[in-house]
């Protein structure tokens, strides 16, 4: 089963991207040059220093530690937590070994890989339907039945945060810590404060499809001057102050590049410009598909202030036609007037531009499948790309199964853009 174009709709000669790296015309370059043409080819320099500075500000917090990448400062981050949760780890031992760690569900792996690595184990909250970000009655829910749990990871999806502040504050009623991943959402806000500045420790992302992008890295952020000071010890191999090489604690190779830090330094000039661009194409949308039965990625309009950075829709329950996905493939019968995620990717993929679908929540994950899951109505083991028998209603299986992300890249024109919507709505026809 394929979308059938037949011709009606152009190919693009150029692919139009989910999102992908914009530069400024030698803006960034300048400081990558900088770096070059003063030798500061290294993980020390003026552009780490000045990152660390303008994220910080940014960010609404006091210190960013500029780091390999996002998935780097969200290990830190574990390692602080359980470090304080529950004391230094021995040698060869996790810092939240044997822990249950509450985790976002619907989010990209990287948010709770690092709870893995630390020997936690994940319990997914289930997603809100009106946020799609980590449900705040389902986390309660967790903490009364497992109310010894100390830690929650909780992901920003797609730049549009939920109640952030409420999930805060459900943390602290229950003596829990909170690692804010704002990968997504960096230059979004809840009530009016920045995203990443929720958690007692956070995260955002330079990745090369994020906001703004070094091509790689990430910030570890954080308002305490000891945890940030450690992070830039640990990140270079954690090295005590003697002459030799001197180690009391294990340390980690992940310290940012200088090189890289002068792309992002050079790209922080530009995070308002790519918010208000993104903003644009998701209202664009928005317009052009309102006659679809489809909503867009839903959002509290008093408290949140998105970045915008991925646009998705999710289809209405009864405009669906069939579709059914294995592992790794997906099948669907073509529908009038009815569509579904895997015809909308291939109609958008026959002209030549990206979608994708919406994350694939991690209680559907083949390695998560013994894991717990909570929902509002109740919790299970999570299971393996099927919905939780028993009639509990499983929102981020729902939201995977009728939702996708469309081509949000901030360099596409409305005359691309008026296409790719054309095609949406021909799924419908
Ligand atoms: C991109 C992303 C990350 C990982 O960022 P890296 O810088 O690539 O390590 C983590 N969490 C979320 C939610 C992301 O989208």
């Amino acid at each position: 089963m394929t979308f059938i174009n037949n011709g009606r709709f152009e190919k693009f000669p150029n692919k139009v991207w989910l999102a992908s790296p914009t530069m400024h015309d030698g803006a960034e370059m300048k400081y990558v040059k900088e770096a070059y043409d003063t030798n500061w080819m290294s993980t020390v320099g003026a552009n780490i220093n000045e990152v660390e500075k303008v994220a910080a500000e940014k960010s609404g917090v006091k210190y960013a530690v500029a780091l390999s990448c996002c998935t780097a400062a969200l290990h830190l981050c574990v390692k602080f937590a359980g470090e304080k949760l529950y004391g230094k780890p021995e040698i060869g031992h996790g810092a939240v070994e044997g822990k249950r760690v509450f985790c976002s569900d619907m989010t990209f792996d990287a948010t709770l890989n690092p709870v893995v690595y630390e020997g936690g184990i994940p319990v997914f909250i289930d997603t809100e339907r009106d946020s799609w970000n980590m449900d705040p009655v389902a986390l309660e829910k967790a903490f009364e039945m497992y109310p010894e749990v100390k830690l929650v990871v909780s992901a920003e999806l797609y730049g549009f945060s939920g109640d952030i502040k409420k999930i805060k504050e459900i943390c602290e009623k229950h003596g829990a810590l909170l690692i804010e991943d704002a990968a997504e959402a960096m230059g979004a806000t809840w009530d009016g404060k920045q995203c990443g500045s929720y958690g007692d420790y956070a995260a955002v992302s330079y990745n090369g499809n994020k906001i703004i992008t070094g091509s790689s890295g990430g910030c570890l952020l954080t308002n305490d001057l000891e945890v940030a000071n450690k992070a830039r010890k640990w990140s270079t191999q954690a090295r005590e102050a003697a002459a030799w090489y001197q180690h009391e604690e294990v340390g980690y190779n992940y310290r940012m590049s200088n090189v890289i830090a002068g792309v992002i330094r050079g790209q922080y000039d530009y995070l308002e410009e790519h918010i208000a661009q993104k903003k644009v194409v998701y209202e664009r949308y928005k317009k052009g598909l309102k006659d679809l039965p489809i909503q867009m990625n839903p959002f509290d309009e008093k408290r949140c202030e998105p970045n915008y950075w991925l646009s998705a829709l999710i289809i209405d329950k009864d405009a669906m036609c069939k579709q059914v996905r294995s592992g790794t493939e997906a099948i669907y019968i073509p529908e009038k007037e009815k569509s579904c995620p895997t015809e909308i990717l291939e109609a958008i993929s026959s002209i030549n531009a990206e979608g994708r679908p919406i994350w694939k929540p991690m209680h559907m994950q083949p390695m998560y499948r013994m894991n717990e899951f909570v929902t509002v109505s109740g919790s299970g083991r999570a299971k393996t790309n099927a919905y939780i028998e028993g009639g509990i209603e499983d929102v981020g299986a729902d939201i995977f199964q009728r939702g996708v992300c469309l081509p949000s890249d901030n360099k596409m024109t409305a005359e691309q853009q008026d296409r790719i919507i054309e095609v949406i709505k021909a799924c419908f026809e």
